[in-house]
């Protein structure tokens, strides 16, 4: 026999043999003709297999090519991957190709699409990080080629009847965003060649995923300032409470587009947090009442930290009464609104999905929640008011009444006195001048006295239908002269003044202008005021009336040195029947409308009444008048 390689560039591909029943059948000649065939042979056998490989390159670089071209003209992540899919499928023959995605935190793969359909392979079907070919890969950044997954013990088994698998890493930068799996139902079915496939398939998709990812970034950015922003206006425009909740929510919604927004608010007792308004898809509601012990909500009410659960099926923390025990809520994000050290309520987001939450969100929603408490506080304190502005105004309508009852009881009284009195007085003078007989002096004496209180009373009356008639006040003026308005009620209370053991002291201005007033009230304000300064100087002590004039008014004061007006009612002697000591055991009489009376007098001829005063000290009384020049 004769036997001989096939080479190939030094390489044996084959052997070519050649046999006989003879001995030395084959000698010199024909080991060199053999010899030549079987270089010839080889030629055509490598160019055969050059042939195949340059096809496949070609089909390899033609698939890359669509694959780029395709994958380029989307930035959506989905697509992407969703396209991908589709060529790889059209281009291999695969029996199972996934695409498994790691969530936004890196503590969990979620398949996210798969050849055979989601019958076999559900999407969001939660791969384990630590027993899985995926994970590893995840985990080391490596691909993985494994002949036989029957030798791998951390192979997990989706698809039934899986023998073979090569999983290569998706990475951008140098982090690892999804998951390219093939698998087939032949041991041994993957090589080195096909794994240099993939990963240039990988490579490729990660450049497609990043310019996806940075599209979506940007359009996130735009988006989340735009929610904030309609957030914000939608707070802003309105001081309604519920209002701005309700707005708030829809905004949230709308732009989440998650299943369910809204939030909680304590009760009254503090023990639960009742959902308010909480839009939800198809109306449907979720608990409207949630404990505020051992649940998710009440964790962020209590502690004020935020929680995101990316998959409650990973993670049910209180697994009775939370929302998240709901085996439709898959993930979860709840942020406090927090105002002050108070915390107002807790903005909650559910999803149906795993992984609805990120980063992204949880800097939307606390950045709103931040927003919110101050508009959240604003329209509690503006509720507040409004409430206290109500009872305010209750409160004034009340007093209103009071005043109106008061000046009708001063107006029957008054009318009322009048008559009797002026009968009084009538027969006290008729009496007094001895038209009904003859009198003793001790009779004379009493019927004096009786006289003089009756004109006293006369006065009083006299003052309080003044008051009464004050807003319809005429003044009648004419030129007068501030300093003899003065004089005059000095003259007239010489005798109680020395009665008080009062010394009075003048110091008028030697050029005083002249008034334009009304002298017969002016008369009753200086008299009133010089009147006071006797009746609070209980031990005696000098008063003093100045006057004096600037380019602007006339001055006239009244000082003494009585007992004071606390400083914390100076601001109310001025009001009707207002006196300091208003008890029936004071020591002064009087109604407490005298300085009513002489403040509304000085008003109506455009001047001002100031006091000035310290307990125990004395008061002094300012009047103002304008000039009439
Ligand atoms: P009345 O006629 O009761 O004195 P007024 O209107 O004149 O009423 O005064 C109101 C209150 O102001 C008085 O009851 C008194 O408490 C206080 N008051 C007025 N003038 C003086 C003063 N010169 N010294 C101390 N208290 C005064």
């Amino acid at each position: 026999a004769m036997l001989l390689p096939l080479l190939s560039k030094g390489k044996t591909i084959g052997v070519i043999s050649a046999q006989s029943d003879r001995p030395y059948a084959f000698d010199e000649s024909d080991r060199q003709l053999f010899s030549g065939i079987a270089s010839q042979v080889a030629i055509a056998i490598e160019n055969v297999a050059l042939f195949e490989e340059t096809k496949r390159r070609l089909a390899e670089t033609r698939l890359l090519q669509e694959l780029m071209q395709t994958t380029a003209s989307t930035l959506d992540f989905d697509e992407v991957l969703a396209r991908a899919m589709e060529i790889l499928k059209r281009h291999l023959r695969l029996d199972q190709l996934t695409f498994t995605i790691p969530s936004s935190d890196g503590t969990a793969l979620y398949v996210h699409s798969s050849l055979q359909g989601p019958e076999v392979v559900p999407p969001g079907l939660a791969v384990p990080l630590d027993r899985s070919v995926s994970g590893m890969v995840y985990r080391t950044g490596e691909p993985q080629l494994i002949p036989d997954v029957r030798e791998v013990p951390y192979f997990f088994g989706v698809t039934p009847g899986i023998r073979s698998e090569l999983t290569v890493p998706v990475k951008v930068a140098d982090r690892v965003v999804a998951i390219l799996d093939v698998e087939s139902y032949q041991v041994n079915a993957f090589d080195q060649e096909d794994l240099q496939l993939f990963q240039a398939i990988a490579a490729q998709l990660g450049v497609a995923l990043e310019n996806a990812r940075l599209y979506k970034e940007t359009r996130r950015r735009l988006s989340e300032a735009l929610l904030i922003q309609e957030v914000m206006l939608a707070a802003s425009s309105t001081l309604d409470f519920d209002l701005v909740l309700e707005r708030t929510v829809k905004a949230l919604h709308r732009a989440l587009r998650v299943e369910r927004v809204g939030f909680l608010l304590p009760d009254e007792q503090g023990r639960f947090l009742v959902a308010y308004p909480h839009a939800s898809e198809a109306g449907e509601a979720g608990a409207t009442r949630i404990p505020i012990a051992n649940t998710l909500a009440g964790q962020v009410y209590l502690t004020g930290q935020p929680v995101l659960v990316h998959d409650t099926a990973a993670r049910r923390v209180f697994p009775e009464q939370d929302s998240t025990s709901e085996p439709t809520v898959r993930s979860l994000l709840a942020v406090p609104v927090q105002s002050g050290p108070n915390i107002t309520a807790v903005l909650q987001a559910e999803s149906f999905r795993p992984g609805a939450f990120g980063e992204d969100e949880m800097r939307i929603f606390t950045t709103i929640a931040g927003q919110l408490a101050v508009t959240l506080e604003n329209a509690r304190l503006y509720k507040k008011l409004e409430a206290q502005t109500a009872e305010l105004l209750k409160a004034y309508r009340e007093l209103q009444e009071v005043t109106r009852l008061r000046t009708e009881l001063v107006q029957n009284v008054s009318h009322e006195l009048r008559t009797p009195l002026s009968l009084i007085s009538g027969y006290t003078e008729l009496l007094l001048e001895g038209d009904l007989g003859p009198l003793s002096p001790k009779q004379q004496e009493v019927l004096q006295t009786i006289r003089e209180r009756s004109a006293g009373l006369a006065r009083s009356i006299h003052n309080l239908t003044m008051l009464q008639n004050m807003p319809r006040m005429i003044l009648e003026r004419t030129q007068v002269s501030l300093a003899d308005l003065l004089r005059s009620a000095i003259a007239g209370f010489q005798m109680l003044a020395e009665k008080s053991g009062i010394v009075f002291r003048e110091e008028l201005s030697a050029d005083l202008p002249p008034l334009w007033g009304d002298r017969e009230r002016l008369e009753l304000v200086f008299g009133h005021l010089v009147e006071n300064a006797i009746k609070f100087s209980p031990h005696g002590g000098t008063v003093t009336i100045r006057a004096w004039a600037d380019e602007q008014w006339v001055y006239a004061s009244v000082k003494d040195e009585g007992i004071g007006i606390p400083q914390d009612r100076l601001h109310l002697i001025f009001e009707r029947f207002y006196q300091v000591d208003g008890s029936a055991s004071r020591r002064f009489g009087g109604m407490g409308i005298g300085l009513a009376l002489v403040w509304e007098i000085i008003e109506a001829h455009g001047g001002t009444v100031t006091v000035e005063s310290e307990v125990g000290r004395g008061s002094t009384f300012t009047v103002a008048l304008p000039r009439t020049n």
